[in-house]
């Protein structure tokens, strides 16, 4: 998987694909899709929501540019799978996700794999988490109509944010960087996610 879908497409970070190697992907799918888990797709997860397809979490990994001892925050945790890798290339991650069931699973399973610093936390990641913020990056994997103006608020001098805008059919993957109270943004190409459902996103 690492090899053929993931650094073959143009992701370079050692750090980045040594994560994508170490965290188990079946272990964050149901067991009747266990043996598509390292397929190139997306799969559900209960809920109506799905894991997000391998290349786009190393994808929007490696567009964070994270350091060892970084601060990261999740919006949409959903199977926890983003979650761990971003534990693996950063110091510490807060994911929000709003379903408490997935939320729940989640944080069941990381905590058995032992693969960090994680804390999961059931809230509207539209409007970040003010409680531990600034953030060095931040990494939204639902949709937005918009770029959520909180989230802007909450990154670090420096820090980056990472996430799909546009309609609910389609987005395009963009990234944010802070300098000072400027926001420079990249539009980096078409994605497909579910929605983020919240104030800042679309309304549930
Ligand atoms: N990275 C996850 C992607 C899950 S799909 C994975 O690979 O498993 C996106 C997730 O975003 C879903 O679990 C959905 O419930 C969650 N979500 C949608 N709107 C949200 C919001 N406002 N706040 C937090 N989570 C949200």
């Amino acid at each position: 998987m690492v090899w053929q879908q993931i650094a073959r497409r143009g992701v370079q970070s050692p750090v980045v694909l040594r994560a994508m190697m170490r965290v188990p992907r079946h272990l964050f799918v149901p067991p009747e899709f266990r043996s598509q888990a390292y397929a190139d797709n997306p799969l559900p997860i209960g809920s109506g929501q799905t894991i997000s397809q391998p290349y786009i979490v190393a994808w929007m990994t490696e567009l964070l540019e994270l350091r060892q001892y970084d601060r990261v925050l999740e919006i949409g945790v959903g199977s926890g799978y983003q979650t761990a890798i971003l534990a693996q290339v950063a110091g510490q991650v807060i994911g929000l996700e709003r379903i408490p069931v997935l939320a729940d699973q989640a944080r069941a399973r990381l905590a058995s794999l032992g693969l960090g610093s994680i804390e999961v936390i059931v809230a509207d990641g539209s409007e970040g988490y003010l409680e531990k913020a600034p953030y060095n990056g931040i990494l939204a994997a639902a949709a937005t109509p918009h770029i959520p103006r909180p989230l802007l608020e909450q990154l670090a001098e420096g820090g980056r944010l990472v996430l799909p805008v546009g309609d609910l059919f389609e987005q395009t993957l963009e990234r944010v960087t802070r300098r000072g109270d400027s926001f420079h943004i990249e539009r980096l190409g078409g994605v497909r996610f579910v929605p983020l459902i919240g104030t800042h996103g679309f309304m549930g």
